[in-house]
């Protein structure tokens, strides 16, 4: 008898909505009151520092050390008064999530020791030393011997979670190289705002600045706590190893459409409040296909923003979360048979004149803007579809994509109708035609009504990775746990990459006399041909498209350890030193981390899979057949050998069953150990990682569908984990 199983579920019956209190008047009011932001710095910082930061802020100046003193009391002062006692420099490692370590404010009045007083220098928000040692760095630490440092970037408000001030902050080493994804993403952020400010000003030259713009959308699953509790599989690796499928999942599709659980309303709410003082604004919340699973949004904002804002609402959201007796589960997939989590990333490119790049325009000039931003693009994810689908690749995310519910592991581009007719045209038409603005306008591209249409939803396909959206890309094969850095990186890089070259090349034309528009309607010409096998409006899903992907040569590897080495392929190196964004000894370095998480991912879920099945189910599964052996044993006391056999039937059959499921199950365990022994024992992270890939994670299907077998069979009041039916289904 499963007690411990039948304990959670009669728990989890009784938890009930968790009443929260409402903050003090409406989000406006309140909105941002835990972040040090433009409001609170004019009150705290004098005029003349407040310009300098701005100006740090606004065009990257380096702030001088003296400046930085002088923010320093302003935001020790608003911390102190906020109740904050502690400062930490909150930093993204390579190993997701972020990472801090407090320091109490106090310190000796002076060298002589005696009292103490509250002390925040320039020196002390600029720039820290963490005791990093246990971060990943893909050995650029151990082999420089070179500590790592953070350092402030003023471009990422302070912000004050319970008694502590986070400092958002870069994670580099002595020698420069990135440990985290910050510094990579601010110097692709860099990239891109130069390459496409050149390429702006070809239409309009006042302009100063583009901004790479990000709006994320978070999937994510709650499961009540005390069930989350007796799945040893969730607790370890946040995702269930074993488990058939419940009856009823989300063939119904009644929960996408159904009303928000008031347990998790309630949740919802408080979420919102919370992410409300941190200046997070979330905008859509609903319930998504499948059981349990739910989405948040804001409103989209500058990317280097919008990613420390997405990484402080994974937390707030775990935090809350366990205050409502729910465990949150970021993991890509959970649960078998439904679907898993992903992280949308809404991107776009916007300049500081308020143009949205990918937004069509109402003027010939503006369209054609809108064309060359939009092919350019599609050439960048064509050129390096390989790297862009490492990007956002991990262990957890192989499970969602590929399969029945998720973009394929195929990165392509979805434009819908209008847009694949626009580019049709240009494509189409003739070399020798003389472009002027007038023959553009003459040629009617029939851009002006589009964005109506698509933001109309008429045009919309679910299955493609990466979707225009009428004015923006969705970017919606990244996975839900991961950070959006990873994705933005590659993506802004090649962008700006991309961009680089087509200047160089309109350049070049309009040198020899070519007409400016005639320069930009040739090359987008030969770009539209040779992008073409980026772009796909039908089925991701279907096992045709994997066909055709490989047709056009699109990348379709599938193995996890073998897809990041497109980060380090000649042209993914070239592009990333061209443009100053890392260089080849950090991709190789990070590509290391990469091989390694992968591997202990693997290494922990095999091991949690073989307890399991030896120290769970296995014994289960034979005490329920030595009790369909008893029976057996008794019928033939009772009845005459032939009348017993008859009756025992099915019986000996189910006897025969699970003694069939237990020997695979326990071979197949047995094997896995061996193979894991030898792949332990290979020193190269990347070889190392592959043997997990080919020779480890097989197991894992094999193991788990005998077990669920044996879900079907065993008594349910013996089975010993939480089924998927109790998991799932929150009321
Ligand atoms: P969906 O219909 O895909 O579920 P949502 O409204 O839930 O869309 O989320 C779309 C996200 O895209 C929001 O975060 C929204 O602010 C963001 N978004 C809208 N326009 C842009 C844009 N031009 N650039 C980047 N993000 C955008
Ligand atoms: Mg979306």
């Amino acid at each position: 008898m499963s007690r411990l199983r039948f304990k959670a579920v009669e728990e989890a019956s009784k938890h009930t909505p968790v009443e929260i209190a409402a903050p003090d008047g409406l989000p406006s009011e309140y909105y941002g009151k835990y972040v040090f932001n433009r409001k609170r710095m004019a009150k705290y910082l004098s005029k003349e520092t407040m310009k300098t930061v701005l100006e740090a802020i606004d065009k990257g100046a380096t702030l001088q050390r003296e400046i930085a003193d002088h923010v320093a009391a302003g935001m020790k002062m608003w911390a102190m008064e906020m109740g904050a006692t502690h400062y930490t420099h909150w930093f993204q490692p390579l190993t997701e999530g972020t990472a801090e370590k407090h320091d109490s404010f106090i310190d000796y009045e002076d060298v002589a020791g005696g009292d103490i007083i509250e002390r925040f220098s320039g020196k002390l928000l600029a720039q820290q030393e963490p005791d990093a040692s246990s971060f990943p760095s893909g050995g650029i630490r151990n082999t420089f011997e070179a500590r790592g440092y953070t350092a402030w970037d003023p471009s990422s408000p302070a912000f004050i979670v319970d008694d502590t001030l986070c400092i958002p902050t870069v994670f580099i080493s002595y020698t420069g190289e990135a440990l985290d994804y910050k510094a990579p993403l601010l110097k692709s952020l860099s990239a891109v705002d130069k390459a496409a400010t050149e390429v702006c000003k070809l239409f309009d030259p006042s302009v100063k600045k583009v901004f790479s713009y990000l709006g994320w959308e978070q999937e994510y699953f709650l499961v009540d706590q005390a069930l989350y509790d007796a799945r040893p599989d969730l607790s370890l690796t946040g995702r269930t190893l074993m488990g058939h499928e419940s009856a009823k999942n989300q063939q119904l599709e009644d929960h996408y459409f159904g009303s928000i659980p008031p347990r998790v309303a309630a949740f919802m709410r408080e979420v919102e409040f919370e992410a409300y003082k941190y200046g997070i604004p979330l905008k859509t919340r609903h319930n998504e296909v499948a059981p349990n699973q739910f989405e948040l949004a804001p409103i989209f904002g500058e990317t280097n923003l919008a990613v420390d804002q997405n990484l402080l609402v994974m937390s707030l959201m775990e935090k809350i979360a366990s205050k409502h007796n729910f465990k949150l589960l970021l993991h890509e997939k959970p649960f078998a048979g439904i679907n898993g989590s992903g992280k949308h990333n809404n991107w776009s490119l916007g300049t500081d004149t308020g143009v949205g790049l990918f937004t069509p325009g109402k003027t010939a000039n503006e369209n054609l803007q809108f064309v060359t931003f939009l092919v350019n693009t599609l050439m960048a994810v064509y050129k390096h579809n390989a790297l862009i689908k490492a990007s956002i690749m991990s262990a957890n995310n192989a499970h969602r994509l590929g399969a029945n519910e998720a973009p394929p592991a195929i990165i392509s581009v979805f434009l819908g109708t209008q847009i694949s007719a626009v580019l049709d045209k240009i494509e189409y038409s003739s070399e020798d035609d003389d472009i002027t603005v007038d023959e553009l306008k003459k040629m009617k591209l029939g851009i002006t009504h589009i964005p109506e249409v698509l933001i109309d939803n008429t045009d919309r396909n679910r299955t493609s990775p990466f979707a225009f959206t009428g004015n923006r890309f969705e970017f919606r094969a990244v996975g839900s746990s991961a950070n959006c850095a990873s994705a933005m990186i590659a993506l802004n890089s090649a962008v700006a990459a991309q961009l680089i070259d087509f200047k160089k090349i309109i350049d070049a034309k309009m040198k020899q006399g070519m007409k400016k528009e005639q320069a930009i309607f040739d090359t987008l010409r030969i770009y539209i041909k040779e992008c073409k096998p980026i772009r796909f409006d039908g089925n991701g899903y279907s096992d045709e498209w994997k066909e055709e992907a490989k047709q056009r040569g699109l990348d379709c590897e599938t193995s996890v350890p073998l897809i990041y080495d497109a980060y380090t392929s000649e042209q993914s190196v070239h592009m990333f030193e061209s443009i100053n964004v890392m260089s080849k000894k950090e991709l190789h370095a990070r590509n290391e981390v990469k091989w390694e998480t992968y591997t202990k991912k693997i290494q922990i879920e095999a091991r949690v899979l073989g307890d399991l099945s030896i120290n769970h189910i296995i014994p289960v599964a034979t005490q329920y057949q030595s009790v369909l052996l008893d029976n057996l044993y008794k019928m033939r006391a009772v009845f005459d050998a032939k009348k017993a056999e008859e009756l025992s039937k099915e019986d000996a059959s189910l006897i025969e069953q699970i003694a069939s499921h237990i020997s695979v199950i326990k071979n197949s365990v047995d094997a896995m150990v061996e193979a894991r022994k030898v792949a332990n024992k290979i020193e190269d992270a990347r070889e190392k990682a592959i043997a997990y890939h080919d020779t480890v994670e097989p197991f894992f299907n094999t193991i788990r569908y005998h077990v669920d077998k044996l879900e079907l069979i065993v008594d349910n009041e013996m089975w010993p984990l939480p089924k998927y039916r109790e998991l799932l289904f929150i009321s």
